[in-house]
């Protein structure tokens, strides 16, 4: 199956102060054959390096696991080994595992193969980063296939399309039985122009209303270029701002492998011109101190108080930073004690990954950047926000606010992050 934000923002709130959390990508490898015995040698030796790790002998090993927790990593590490066979046979997908045997957790996801790589990892908390830069940036999305009495509307999310079905009513004059799950206005008025019309018309309507009800964010037209102008009349504000972008279809003909490959095009397309637009605004709004900060210690606190609309991501980010064992609060001050509850912290290895349960719990927008030295300059993170606290919010009055409500129980830690 793929995956939905509310899986992904579980699996960002977990924790477990064993390092039982265990992260598996499958990248398949083309061609067939040879590559997929190179894929076995890599996971087993991948495999070794983190039970090495978990038995305490690993060259970053901080104390030896329990034995509990060992027993927890081997089990995973097993059953993914395993699981590898299997995916040898079904080299299409690429594939997620996140599990923690100790905690009785498996979840396995279908991804697009598109990943940097197969890779496995242990920690504290899921290693989301892949996760987070397929769905940060990717609204939900819909394709809509128009024609002059014919409308079929899809969900586009990780690279996956479905039809949705039941969108119009009524969905059909009469009963059909080959399939077609679409809209069909009618083949025997199909001549005339009030028809015509009135479906285009019908097509807005359903646009405007899957937009407004958060079916999706954005979507993508297909149709012939005499009928763009036609449905295009009748658009909605809304459902024009929503629109990224066009191709050309027959709705009749055209296979839904050809609409996922147009469609994603657009996506991308759309990505990275607004990757781009928002990088610079971001670092011109910090600049003239608006809705906009940059570097680690500023967005950490614009995170922390909820400011953060948009965050943007250098893949080469390097900074240090602490996380508090009890509150959760990131500080780029490496102290042992938090600020902000006096417990301990300790520090983290990548603090682009410590970062994630907030910006996947509060569902913020976020794209990465790469290949941008004016972005390398700023310290390779920003953040857009949704407004400028002057007088900052007391984190301290937050974070306990937190702690009450969440019990400090690490599962809910993050969604009372900030009052919105
Ligand atoms: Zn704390």
């Amino acid at each position: 199956m793929s995956m939905t934000r509310e899986q992904v923002r579980e699996l960002a709130s977990f924790h477990d102060e064993n390092s039982c959390a265990i992260s598996f990508y499958f990248q398949p490898s083309a061609p067939r054959n040879k590559a997929h015995k190179e894929d076995t040698i890599l996971i087993k030796d991948l495999a070794r390096d983190v039970l090495r790790h978990a038995e305490g002998d690993g060259p970053e090993s901080r104390t030896p696991a329990s034995k509990a927790s060992r027993e927890s990593v081997r089990a995973d590490i097993d059953r993914i080994v395993q699981l590898t066979n299997e995916l040898r046979s079904n080299g299409a997908h690429a594939k997620a595992v996140f599990a923690c045997a100790a905690q009785n957790l498996w979840r396995e996801f279908d991804l697009p193969p598109s990943l940097p790589g197969t890779q496995l990892f242990a920690g504290r908390r899921f290693h989301l980063k892949p996760i987070a830069h397929l769905l940060g940036a990717s609204p939900r999305l819909g394709v809509a296939l128009v024609d002059r009495h014919r409308a079929r509307i899809f969900d586009l999310r990780l690279g996956e399309l479905t039809e949705r079905t039941g969108l119009f009513q009524p969905l059909s004059r009469k009963g059909r039985s080959d399939g077609y799950a679409g809209y069909d206005g009618g083949h025997a008025q199909r001549r005339v122009a009030d028809e015509v019309l009135h479906h285009f018309k019908t097509v807005a309507e359903v646009l405007k209303q899957s937009l407004e009800k958060g079916i999706f964010e954005k979507w993508i037209l297909g149709c012939q270029d005499t009928h763009r102008a036609q449905l295009e009349a009748h658009l909605h504000p809304y459902a024009s701002q929503g629109l990224i972008g066009h191709f050309h279809a027959d709705v009749g003909h055209i296979s839904n492998e050809q609409i996922r490959g147009r469609a994603e095009q657009i996506v991308e397309r759309w990505q990275s011109d607004r990757r781009r637009e928002l990088a610079g605004a971001a670092m011109s709004r910090a600049r003239s101190q608006t809705r906009g900060v940059t570097g680690l210690r500023r967005v950490l606190h614009s995170l922390e108080t909820g400011q953060v609309q948009t965050l943007l991501l250098g893949e080469n980010l390097q900074g240090r930073a602490v996380e508090c064992s009890a509150c959760g609060h990131l500080d780029t001050h490496l102290v042992s004690a938090c600020p902000l509850c006096g417990r301990a912290t300790q520090e983290v290895s990548d603090v682009a990954e410590a970062i994630l349960p907030n910006v996947i719990g509060h569902d913020i927008e976020m794209f990465y950047v790469k290949d941008d030295p004016e972005f390398d300059k700023v310290g390779n993170i920003a953040a857009l926000l949704r407004f400028r606290a002057d007088k900052p919010q007391p984190i301290a009055a937050a974070v306990a606010d937190r702690l009450h409500t969440a019990g400090a129980a690490y599962p809910g830690r993050l969604r009372k992050f900030a009052s919105r």
